[in-house]
């Protein structure tokens, strides 16, 4: 299931920035889960991180979204997806140094008589 946020809440701030799926934004007057982005932490974290944070323990599960593990974990790499920028691959770096002449090493003068 997706989380969602109670009326209980302070707007204390502390949930909103841990959130790894940024499901979490401010409402009109409490903060709000999109609960097409909350994930439980799957994929993320072994325990729902604004769960644990919150002072006043209001972010109870939502029976309006009932979601197995595996939906939910189907929900965290579509996000994932969703997330990679286009042209995003890297290509292998070229190497364009090594232009400089091998340096001679120091060779002693023949002594001439
Ligand atoms: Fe975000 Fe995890 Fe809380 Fe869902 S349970 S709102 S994914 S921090
Ligand atoms: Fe509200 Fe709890 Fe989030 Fe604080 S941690 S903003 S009280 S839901």
């Amino acid at each position: 299931m997706a989380l969602w946020i109670t009326d209980e809440c302070i707007n204390c701030d502390v949930c909103e920035p841990e959130c790894p799926n940024q499901a979490i934004s401010m409402g009109e007057e409490i903060y709000e889960i999109d609960a097409q982005r909350c994930t439980e932490c799957v994929g993320h974290f072994s325990e729902p991180q604004c769960v644990q944070l919150c002072p006043v323990s209001c972010i109870p599960v939502n029976p309006a979204y009932v979601e197995t593990q595996e939906q939910l974990r189907a929900k965290y790499h579509r996000l994932q997806r969703a997330a990679v920028p286009l042209g995003a691959e890297a290509g292998p770096a070229s190497d364009a140094a090594a232009d400089a002449a091998p340096v001679p090493a120091a060779s002693s003068l023949p002594a001439s008589a």
